[in-house]
């Protein structure tokens, strides 16, 4: 263990009152010999969540909350955003996931230099609408990607904050962690972790929430393929029409001059359409180039809205208006 090693540990909760005070105490048993911080990000819980976690009066603990019910991505960003750890883990706050696979993931990312490590529940305690789709969302990063990841949803990772702070985290993407490190180039490996079935409270997700996994995914790997140099795709087919109906329109005016009539041949007019849809096509790469642009730079812009943040360590509520 290194001594300069500090884990930011991000739970982002929505009604869990009945696991907060549990989960905490497990991840203090789990992480005794370590540095941390444990930052509960409360989804606006419509229970006692927050008063629970108050209630702990616990040094360690950093309780942001957010405005309203944002998701589950969102409210990672948040705490991701705030951690100040040179380790970032994620881990639900249902007990589903077990603390003490902390140290075991965060040992094997430090020896081998890992930048993220991700959680394979080997023995997954959920039912078959939530394992099926994600048995497939699996498969298809496997083929579409070079990424092997056998249990790309599992919650419980270990990753370094370098890593964490760069991953977009909005809509379902929370998901997708591993993938979109993976596509950044972050190096990535699996570990065997344990996994309960929940205890207290609900699942807050059912199938209508598969459907918008899958669109995220898709659009990931689209995106990925194809939609970062559109410049290249409108851009290449404008310059090959504008080529074409240039090379037409000179041979044209060759002909014309040898003294020939031109007027009426189809050559004419095709030589004209490709010349002006090939100038179009090439000014459509360059707005498209700018579009994407201005997509990748806006998602900079936070996905959520923070209330207040509490550290309990040194007793401050720092009021966000
Ligand atoms: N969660 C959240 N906001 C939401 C829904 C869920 O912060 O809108 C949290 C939830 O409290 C839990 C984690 O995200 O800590 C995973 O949620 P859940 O256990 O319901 O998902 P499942 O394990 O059923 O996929
Ligand atoms: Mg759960």
């Amino acid at each position: 263990m290194s001594s300069n090693t500090y884990i930011s540990v991000v739970i982002p909760v929505y009604n869990e009152e009945g696991n907060v005070g549990l989960l905490t105490k497990s991840i203090e048993d789990a992480l005794k010999l370590y540095k941390y911080e444990i930052i509960y990000v409360d989804d606006f819980s419509t229970d006692k969540t927050r008063q629970q976690i108050k209630v702990l009066e616990n040094p360690n603990v950093i309780l942001i909350e957010l405005k309203r019910n944002y998701g589950q991505s969102s409210a990672l960003a948040a705490g991701i955003e705030f951690a100040r750890g040179n380790y970032v883990v994620t881990i639900d706050g249902d007990m589903q996931n077990d603390p003490s696979d902390i140290p075991k993931m965060l040992e094997l990312a430090i020896a081998e230099d890992w930048d993220l490590v991700t959680g394979i529940r080997a023995k997954r305690k959920d039912n078959i609408i939530k394992t099926f789709p994600s048995k497939i969302a699996n498969f298809i990063i496997r083929k579409a990607t070079k990424l092997h990841i056998s249990d790309a949803g599992c919650a419980l990772k270990v990753m370094t904050a370098e890593t964490a702070k760069n991953i977009p985290l909005y809509g379902e993407l929370h998901r997708f962690i591993a993938l979109n490190a993976h596509i950044d180039g972050a190096r990535i490996t699996e570990i065997p972790v344990k996994h309960h079935p929940r205890k207290f409270g609900v699942s807050k997700y059912g199938l209508g929430r598969t459907f918008k996994v899958m669109n995220d995914l898709l659009l990931i790997l689209f995106q990925r393929k194809y939609l970062q140099k559109p410049l290249y795709l409108f851009g290449n087919m404008g310059m090959a029409f504008f080529g074409l109906g240039l090379l037409i329109n000179i041979y044209l005016l060759i002909v014309k001059f040898l003294g020939n009539d031109i007027g009426t041949r189809p050559l004419l007019f095709l030589g004209i359409l490709l010349i002006l849809v090939g100038i179009q096509l090439f000014t459509i790469g360059i707005v498209a180039d700018l579009l994407m642009r201005t997509y990748y730079e806006s998602q900079n812009k936070t996905p959520y809205n923070v209330r207040n943040i509490t550290s309990f360590g040194d007793k401050k509520t720092t009021l966000y208006a």
